[in-house]
């Protein structure tokens, strides 16, 4: 009996007769196919150590293949079994007792704004006021209930802001999130730029949502300061030459540049969006945070939202957990492992389940839930 012994910084998916190898360290990858080869795979034990017998030693897939791990360092053959602490990420954060919420977004407006209906409105997509008819506003109360229940030291707090000159109790809001001492992040609207000269603290965080290149002709350049950050939101080429040009006229710098799906511009999406093959491989990743994707999605995770009904959410995209009045009964609840969007998975979803890299992938974001579409790539279509 032989073993092929594989280096634990080496990830692998078997599907069909195809195994793609993937070396973490160098970020290289290797696709093999072939039945025999892909039969050695199955139910192991240990996925770093593979038994061989005498057939499959000898075949001619297999051996070509162990010569180029060898080759490549990612693994050796054995003459003996020997035991590999192969990694092992377990959903720690689902199993422990106390459930951490890791970011709070809180809006504290609806946004008024006479826009078309649309399918695909921005605030499933990234960080946006909600549109709605209703005018509710949130109230401090609400706020405190919230942010007491869910207080750790790694809280981010981000704050959604629209006509804050409409908002009955900015102040006095403002005063609280100073209180905590912490860093909060507010997202404004054009037309609350005026809220940073008159709020403004070093230790909080500006980030101004433009919605087209001309709006960027309005900001007032005071408001180049080092907690200022400027989102482009971007639909189309179009808009993105002209939101760099304009920003090179004004010596905007602080910018980040937010692709918006609106239902017309698949075709920006798919050129400029949408992974490759390249993309997925070069990406700052571990083993280990490969293998976490199994449980759960890290841009989705530990995430809720208060809406200014003081309705509370996992996700945009996702169903109401409930009112702030039963706050504490939500919270009991997501310890439960039923929320579908914190713990979306690729391996669970069509048809990244059946394609070689679901684990390799970026983990499912807003934009999968938004489009409703899961292989936002031109990989697997
Ligand atoms: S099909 Fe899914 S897992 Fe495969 S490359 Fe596309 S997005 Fe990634």
């Amino acid at each position: 009996m032989k073993y092929i012994i594989l280096n634990k910084f080496v990830y692998y998916t078997v599907k069909s007769n195809k195994l793609f190898f993937f070396d973490t360290l160098l970020k290289k990858h290797f696709l093999f196919e072939g039945k025999i080869l892909a039969s050695i795979f199955q139910n192991l034990t240990n996925p770093y150590v593979v038994e061989l017998n005498k057939k499959t030693q000898n075949n001619r897939e297999v051996l070509s293949f162990v010569t180029v791990i060898e080759e490549n360092n990612m693994g050796y053959i054995s003459n003996k079994e020997e035991f590999v602490f192969y990694p092992i990420v377990r959903n720690s954060a689902v199993r422990r007792n106390d459930l951490v919420i890791s970011e709070l977004t809180l809006h504290l407006k609806y946004l008024q704004k006479k826009e078309n209906n649309t399918l695909y409105p921005k605030c499933k997509q990234f960080l946006y006021p909600k549109k709605s008819l209703r005018d509710n506003q949130l109230s401090l109360k609400a706020i405190n209930k919230v942010v007491n229940l869910i207080f750790n030291k790694h809280l981010k707090i981000n704050v959604i802001v629209t006509q804050y000159f409409f908002i009955n109790n900015i102040e006095d809001i403002i005063c609280f999130f100073d209180n905590l001492k912490i860093s909060v992040n507010f997202y404004l609207t054009i037309d609350s730029i005026q809220f940073i000269n008159k709020y403004y603290r070093n230790h909080f965080l500006y980030h101004i949502l433009i919605d087209n290149p001309e709006q960027i002709k309005i900001i007032n350049k005071t408001l180049n300061k080092e907690n200022v950050k400027y989102i482009f939101i971007t639909s189309s080429e179009i808009d993105y030459h002209n939101y760099i040009n304009n920003a090179s006229i004004f010596k905007l710098s602080n910018f980040e540049v937010k692709p918006y799906f609106n239902g017309l511009n698949l075709k920006f999406f798919q050129e400029n969006v949408f992974n490759d093959v390249e993309d997925i491989i070069s990406q700052d990743q571990t083993i280990y945070t490969i293998l976490e994707k199994k449980y759960f999605s890290s841009l989705l995770y530990g995430k809720m939202i208060m809406l200014p009904n003081g309705e509370i959410y996992t996700n945009m995209n996702a169903n109401s957990l409930g009112n702030i009045s039963l706050i504490n009964k939500i919270h009991k609840s997501l310890l439960q492992e039923n929320n579908q969007t914190w713990y979306l998975s690729r391996n669970n979803l069509t048809p990244c389940s059946y394609c070689l890299f679901s684990e390799l992938c970026p983990p499912v974001s807003n934009y999968e839930l938004a489009m409703k579409t899961n292989n936002l790539c031109n990989v697997y279509e």
